[in-house]
């Protein structure tokens, strides 16, 4: 791989096992674990078991015309005119529903729930409230398959950890193969940094059947397999959607809790930073087709690696 648009060219790599679950994700990560052979950078692979809802056969018919949909549930079910209609991006509690996302113009499946849930697009909704018949029903197959985290750099007592998660829903170019790819130009234009940080790849963040959060998973098989590293850490610092305007570091509680669900959030909240860069622009791709590498540019990409390095280096 070339060095100039570094950044770009990785991640369009990536996108190319997208959507980056089960047989997806693993292949991503043979690809990471061949390139940092390729650059001679240690590494060490922690696998662990996952699953996730794989789709069968999702549909729904509004007065005999077909409408365009994805499943969004654990549980297979019926979606009839008494299913809720609700807006992804807000919690919602309730039963069986149609959702969509009111800032994209793709289609988003930007939360999964515990009851039968289906996607579909916005531009739909019109069709879907005049329609006199209403009739969904979800297939789902949970599908179990082995999750790695690929870490990299100081094991023993890093000063810094540093998490990027390399799997996702749909095309994932923003969320997260950009924070890949930052995280990777890091690793290999400053390996003075692996003394201090551990650097970790890590696998199935988007989905999982953990409760109460399903995403997050591979955050905390490695918080439960080494706690003393969480503990003993001074920072931890994670990468997610960059690259698509100006990378900045959030200290936000709330929105580091979101991003990063480990077991001893309350504890370690205070040491967490998330590095993001545009959020607006992000919801309107959110876990769609339309998060693509054209939703990125190589000076964002190179922007968050600086802002990360110098993090790294307490400058
Ligand atoms: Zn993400």
């Amino acid at each position: 791989m070339s060095n100039k648009d570094f950044y770009l060219h990785f991640v369009k790599e990536l996108i190319k096992f997208s959507p980056r679950l089960g047989k997806n994700e693993q292949k991503t990560a043979k690809f990471l674990e061949a390139y940092l052979k390729e650059q001679g950078i240690p590494f060490i692979v922690e696998k662990f078991h996952t699953s996730y809802p794989k789709n069968i056969k999702t549909c729904l018919v509004v007065d005999d015309k077909e409408i365009d949909c994805r499943p969004t549930s654990f549980v297979d079910g019926k979606i009839t005119r008494k299913s809720k209609v609700i807006n992804s991006l807000l919690d919602y509690e309730g039963g069986a529903n149609i959702n969509f996302n009111p800032k994209s113009d793709d289609l988003s499946l930007a939360q999964h729930y515990h009851f039968p849930s289906l996607a579909i697009n916005k531009k739909d909704l019109v069709q879907l409230m005049s329609g006199e018949e209403i009739e969904g029903s979800i297939d789902v197959e949970r599908t179990g398959f082995l999750s790695k985290n690929i870490l990299v750099g100081n094991k023993n007592n890093p000063q810094y950890l540093v998490f990027a998660h390399y799997d996702c829903l749909e095309t994932g170019a923003t969320d997260n193969a950009s924070g890949v790819s930052t995280m990777m130009g890091v690793i290999i234009n400053h390996q003075e940094l692996l003394e201090n940080c551990l650097f970790i790849f890590s696998g199935n963040e988007e989905i999982s059947y953990d409760r109460p959060q399903y995403w997050g998973r591979g955050f905390r098989i490695l918080e439960k397999r080494h706690p003393r590293l969480f503990k003993e850490a001074e920072r931890i610092l994670v990468i997610d959607c960059v690259g698509n305007g100006e990378t900045k570091l959030s200290t936000d509680e709330e929105f580091v809790s979101e991003c990063f669900p480990i077991k001893n959030i309350k504890k370690f909240r205070k040491k967490i930073l998330v590095a993001c860069a545009d959020l607006k622009k992000l919801y309107e791709i959110y876990h769609s087709a339309g998060d693509t590498v054209d939703q990125l540019s190589e000076s964002h990409l190179e922007q968050a690696a600086r802002v990360v390095v110098k993090f790294l280096k307490n400058r």
